[in-house]
């Protein structure tokens, strides 16, 4: 079942939101070489408690043990924060972040750069970011949730990479998955229409190579089938009359603009 927010729920969501965007730009400034994936989860966890009445929405979520999901180059998501895993020159990583504020639950990830990083991944971070803005720019009242895999998988599929199939994005707020489903690939004008008040995690996954994936013996951390590096942005969004409002963005951000 499909719950809509009224006004005043959307609300809380852009404040839990705006703390969850605040974490983001944290750890984004914080990342380098010589870090492990554990001094992450504690900037993060540390950051999210120090405001009253936030939580770090992972920490126990389906018994996920950390705080952040960390996953570095060929991994896809749930990866789980180590102080075995440093990060290196050249490395991606992708963190994935919720937040729950007041009984509400958003939900927002990026994927950075460790230092300099050879071409091909700085184009795949490019074209991630830019397919979860396109994704962003669809979801409006007129349209399905099939517009909005539509124009994710156009912009990953005409820069030759592609869209990860096995896990896609969702409804969010009372529940941390709620329903509908939303693929990052699919038709315009199919499935569930974009009705004011729904509130929804745009999540684009995109791999260099095929989009197969396999899940790692610790039973998270999913990894691309041949070894190609992934990226992974979301942001958690409400539909309204106006069209798709950012809930995890920073409020220096324009509306609509997607990932940073
Ligand atoms: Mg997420
Ligand atoms: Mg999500």
């Amino acid at each position: 079942m499909i719950q809509l927010k009224s006004p005043r729920e959307i609300e809380i969501m852009a404040r839990g939101g705006a703390i969850l965007a605040e974490t983001v730009r944290l750890l984004e400034q914080s990342v380098r070489a010589g870090m492990s994936t554990t001094d992450l989860d504690l900037i993060a966890d540390e950051f999210i408690r120090g405001h009253e009445g936030a939580l770090p929405a992972f920490k126990g979520l389906y018994r996920f043990p950390a705080s952040i999901c960390t996953s570095i180059n060929q991994e896809i998501v749930h990866g789980i924060p180590s102080r075995k895993r440093v990060l290196a020159e050249g490395d991606i990583v992708s963190i994935d972040i919720g937040v729950k504020l007041d009984g509400y639950y958003t939900d927002s990830a990026t994927t950075v750069a460790v230092g300099k990083v050879d071409a091909e991944s700085e184009r795949l971070l490019e074209v991630t970011r830019a397919s979860l803005a396109a994704g962003i720019a669809a979801a409006t009242p007129e349209n399905h949730v099939g517009d909005i895999g539509a124009a994710v998988q156009a912009v990953v599929e005409e820069a030759g990479f592609s869209v990860v199939r096995d896990l896609v994005g969702h409804g969010i707020g009372v529940g941390f998955h709620e329903e509908p489903q939303v693929p990052n690939y699919g038709k315009p004008k199919r499935g569930v229409r974009l009705t004011p008040g729904l509130t929804i995690a745009i999540e684009p996954m995109v791999n260099i190579g095929g989009p197969e994936t396999r899940t790692m013996p610790d039973r998270w951390t999913v990894v691309t089938v041949d070894g190609t590096r992934s990226a992974h942005f979301e942001h958690t969004i409400a539909i309204t009359d106006q069209g798709p409002r950012v809930l995890t963005a920073l409020a220096s951000e324009p509306v609509g603009a997607a990932g940073r």
